[in-house]
């Protein structure tokens, strides 16, 4: 291919093309860091909510070192994949803790944020794409950055049907990437083709306006064998996706009144499983489906889809004039519970009975 080419066509398009994001203007490796694992299975518009959550109450490091896990988790309830809230904090106290290289830090001293690939990639919850990203967009470092975009950019471009997603294919497109990457402006190189592939490589190639492939008017079709074979619709290949699995969880959500306020019950998920740490109502999971409630109850059927994980979930209430004793629950007023960390799927739940049964 031509290099020379391909990235003068790439970065006029970036020029022209380019969304203004509040963690593009900035070398800053902390912010940096947190958009990349916000981004992370997030939409950006969601993520750029989040994103200015945390960076107005956690501007720094040492801040977020400072949070409870608690308060970490509940600002990051809805964004889903919790393990990602869980490991950035543990990353902060980590880097808290270890201070700077002449030893741990002392009053007004602020943590050096790790400024190469290996120590990058040694921090909890960031992988070879992290790692990658923050590398160059921080301190413009020659690696790559492979997010989901990249891949079909480049299976594209380069006309490869390998899945890439299984050890092979990483290792294929990663040898691919490494062949096109600019080493001398790979900050420029890596916001440029994740852009590319965010905005106009799209996995359906048409035109939303008008409904045209847009490989016609691509500024790099020349250089897309993808293009010039005509497999570029058929790319990338994914492996087969993994059967998901079903799981069945009847939540009880006892109410009772104590001192003019409605309390109820609910419990940490401490298990290394769905929602680690998190907080939800009683729980009992059965084996092939949810279990019958007596006539009249008041309930709210959800279906809820994780990535290897089909859930369904019933909420009944249970109205009692005194709150049963089960181990392990808390019992809490209901205007606090926007306290804790509650999941996705329990938010949802209270939407609906808060909307149907005057919760
Ligand atoms: S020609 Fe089509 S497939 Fe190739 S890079 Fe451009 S938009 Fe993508």
């Amino acid at each position: 291919m031509n290099l020379e080419y391909f990235y003068r066509q790439l970065y006029h398009w970036w020029e022209q093309n380019k969304r203004e994001l509040p963690w593009r203007d900035t070398e800053d490796g902390y912010r940096i860091w947190l958009s990349e694992i916000i981004l992370q299975q997030t939409r950006v518009q969601q993520g750029m909510e989040y994103y200015m959550r945390f960076i107005n109450r956690w501007p720094d490091v040492e801040a977020l070192a400072q949070a409870d896990e608690q308060e970490v988790l509940r600002e990051w309830q809805g964004l889903g994949y919790y393990s990602r809230a869980r490991n950035l904090h543990k990353a902060a106290r980590q880097m808290v803790e270890k201070g700077t290289p002449s030893g741990p830090l002392s009053r007004g001293e602020r943590v050096i944020f790790p400024q190469t690939y290996d120590e990058l990639r040694a921090l909890p919850g960031v992988g070879d794409y992290t790692a990658g990203a923050i590398a160059s967009f921080a301190y413009n470092l020659p690696y790559p950055a492979m997010d989901g975009n990249v891949y079909r950019v480049v299976a594209r471009l380069t006309d490869c049907s390998e899945a890439f997603d299984t050890t092979a294919g990483k290792k294929l497109f990663h040898q691919k990437i490494e062949q096109l990457l600019d080493r001398e402006q790979p900050r420029l190189f890596n916001s440029a083709i994740m852009e590319f592939g965010a905005l106009y490589c799209t996995p359906s190639l048409t035109d939303s306006e008008t409904g045209a492939c847009v490989c016609e008017r691509c500024v790099i079709k020349e250089v897309c064998e993808g293009y010039q074979h005509h497999t570029a619709e058929l790319l990338p290949v994914r492996k087969p996706r993994p059967q998901l699995k079903d799981r069945y969880l009847n939540y009880t959500i006892y109410l009772s009144e104590q001192d003019g306020e409605i309390c109820t019950l609910i419990h940490q998920r401490t298990a290394k499983d769905i929602w680690q740490h998190l907080w939800e109502f009683v729980l009992e999971e059965s084996e092939n489906h949810v279990l019958a409630l007596h006539k009249g109850t008041p309930y709210v059927d959800i279906n809820h889809v994780l990535s290897h994980q089909r859930l369904h979930a019933r909420f009944a209430i249970c109205r009692t004039d005194r709150l049963p004793q089960i181990e392990g629950t808390r019992c809490v007023r209901l205007s606090e519970l926007d306290a804790y960390g509650l999941s996705r799927l329990t938010l949802k739940a209270l939407d609906q009975l808060r909307a149907t049964a005057g919760f």
